[in-house]
């Protein structure tokens, strides 16, 4: 049985170690929980994945928060085709020499050769300067604030379900404002969505920077990003966030007259997150024992079973799930009913408890008898100290519910937080940093050192400075390279 939680009573037939241990082995941990809750399966080209309702429903829920929030920050969304001429990449030398190896084009259509190959959108920036460069006239035109919800396609060499496919979902934002000073702003302003997303919503701490030029998109002048922990230590680079500047107003025309009626280039940004999160989610929240979600975007954030019967749901026991389930839903909780009599109770507890269920809620004949119920917590192992009864009186349970399902969300962030802290470590040197990298951990420290210096330690160690984070220590700091003075720290990790 899966290892953590009350299982094995009530005979439940699970079939053992379905699920490696994470300390075993965390990239098969990884894949295992993806098959068994049946979050995705493999495509049948390589690098592509198929995503299974479990899986949509958790990207459904990504995307209702950001969307909403996107809209409340003034932007509105709208679709680019997929197919863009292999002319438009061109157009951007650095676009074009970073996205080249990843591209997949398309040569033929209705059984003949095109005569301009197409590329399948590898990200928008391109088209959509096409389009911009049309409906932007005047300063009156500006800004101009779109989003996009779509397909993307890069051909990735090292795939891994969400993490790094090579189609995969996402939003993509793209600006245009009049200024240096408004595009910075909302290059900032729409990082802080993502991290304010991950923090309060996904339960993922993160740390929110400035990449190195090295790491940053191809075609931008500044990329931010926000970088999470996942149990292995690895980072991921959950979102990130261009300002754009003038390259590719200047490689597309994208021109507007100002209040003197000078033509200007727009100054524009593009900001990003993909089913990759999801990924993250896993990552950061799950254990031995399966998937644990943040009840925040849970599919199902509170399951019902019955328990303490034979075959047949006695009717007062059905009346009870039903009325629960009813004030749940009432209340705004997404509440399932599993009342499958193929399954003992003990196969529905490690089910759903491998699928991340928050809060179980356990009715048996003897508990509508006092009217009461068993609730069972994700995030508290074993039997011990999850079990109490709770009057079934509707505005109290329901409350009590609401209440709990937030505790358990302050609490996954709270220990991803600390794991995470704890697994930062401050180095002076070079020597420090190789250390605390060969641990797994996190290599934090002063940086003034040249890109050279850079792809050395990649080599050496195969961390990669993450960002220089927006929240610095106070200095003066020392370049852990040179020893020369910094001006910045930066943290230097393994990664996704
Ligand atoms: P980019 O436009 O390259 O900055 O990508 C935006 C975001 O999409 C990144 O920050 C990643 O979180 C995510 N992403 C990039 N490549 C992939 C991929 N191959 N599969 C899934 N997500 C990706």
């Amino acid at each position: 049985t899966a290892a953590k939680g009350g299982g094995g009573k009530g005979g439940g037939k699970q079939e053992d170690n379905k699920i490696c241990p994470q300390s075993e082995d965390f990239g098969r941990w990884y894949l295992d929980i993806i098959r068994e809750a049946k979050l995705a399966d493999y495509g049948p080209v390589r690098g592509t994945m198929v995503i299974r309702p479990y899986g949509y429903a958790l990207w459904e829920n990504i995307q209702s928060w950001l969307d909403m929030r996107f809209k409340e920050t003034g932007h509105e969304n709208a679709y680019f085709p997929m197919f863009i001429p292999y002319s438009f990449i061109a157009k951007e030398a650095d676009h074009v020499e970073g996205f080249a190896p990843e591209l997949a084009l398309v040569t033929q259509g209705g059984g003949k050769e095109l005569e301009e190959p197409l590329v399948v959108r590898p990200t928008s920036e391109t088209i959509v300067n096409h389009m911009f460069s049309q409906w932007i006239q005047s300063y009156r035109d500006l800004p101009l604030l779109i989003n996009q919800w779509a397909n993307v396609t890069r051909w990735e060499m090292r795939t891994r379900p969400f993490v790094r496919t090579s189609e995969f979902l996402w939003q993509e934002g793209h600006t245009a404002h009049a200024t240096a000073e408004e595009a910075e702003e909302e290059t900032v302003k729409m990082i802080k969505v993502y991290a304010e997303f991950a923090e309060d919503v996904a339960a993922m701490p993160v740390v929110v920077g400035r990449k190195s030029a090295a790491e940053s998109f191809a075609g931008a002048v500044c990329t931010y990003t926000i970088e999470a922990m996942m149990g292995d230590k690895k980072a991921l680079q959950a979102g990130t966030s261009h300002n754009l500047g003038q390259n590719f107003a200047k490689a597309f025309n994208t021109q507007f007259a100002n209040e003197d009626q000078e033509l200007q280039y727009v100054y524009q940004t593009s900001w990003g997150v993909s089913t990759r999160m999801v990924g993250g989610i896993i990552m950061t929240h799950g254990d031995d024992a399966g998937l644990r979600l943040p009840p925040r975007l849970a599919p199902t954030q509170v399951v019902v079973c019955p328990v303490g019967i034979k075959k047949e749901v006695p009717q007062e026991v059905a009346d009870a799930i039903d009325t629960i389930a009813a004030n749940c839903k009432k209340a705004g909780i997404r509440v399932k009913v599993d009342d499958n009599a193929k399954t003992s109770p003990g196969f529905k507890f490690n089910f759903w408890e491998m699928k991340g269920v928050p809060v179980r809620i356990e009715v048996g004949p003897r508990d509508v008898k006092n009217n009461a119920c068993v609730t069972a917590r994700r995030d508290v192992p074993g039997k011990e100290g999850k079990v109490f009864g709770v009057s079934l009186e509707e505005d109290a349970f329901v409350q009590h519910l609401t209440e709990l399902l937030d505790e358990i969300q302050g609490k996954y962030l709270a220990e991803a937080k600390a794991f995470r802290d704890e697994n930062i470590v401050d180095v002076s040197n070079y020597d420090e940093l190789k250390a605390a990298i060969a641990e797994g951990k996190w290599a934090r420290g002063g940086w003034s050192a040249s890109d050279e210096e850079e792809k050395r330690v990649k080599e050496e160690t195969q961390a990669t400075i993450r960002c220089f984070p927006f929240d610095q220590p106070p200095g003066p700091h020392t370049c852990l390279m040179t020893g020369e003075p910094a001006d910045e720290v930066c943290i230097f990790a393994k990664s996704y």
